[in-house]
């Protein structure tokens, strides 16, 4: 029986009581800085592809910089936090701008 693990808590996801979440994040460098012709519309996430059967290919690994994609695993608690907080900010939001 294959058992996961919260990748957040580190519990384990007992399948028969509870729901297995899967996180899948892509991280990618924005080719559009400088970009100002509007028109040309070029399929970045096409490059990238490329550039990662290239990759593929030449048995080199992509510099994390430009493409990184993870996956975690979650318990439906984490998968709560997780959604209300993506990003990990532990600071609360405050609401509307300071009056300097
Ligand atoms: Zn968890």
């Amino acid at each position: 029986m294959i058992h996961f693990t919260c990748d957040c808590c580190k519990r384990v996801i007992d399948l028969d009581e509870e729901v297995r979440f899967v996180v899948r994040m892509e991280v990618f460098a924005a080719a559009d800085a400088g970009e100002t012709d509007a028109d040309d519309e070029r399929d970045y996430l096409e490059e990238i592809e490329e550039m990662l059967s290239l990759a593929e290919d030449s048995d080199e690994s992509l510099n994390d910089d430009v493409y990184q994609q993870v996956r975690f695993d979650l318990c439906s608690d984490c998968r709560q936090k997780f959604v209300r907080d993506p990003l990990g900010r532990t600071t609360p939001v405050h609401l509307g701008f300071s009056n300097n």
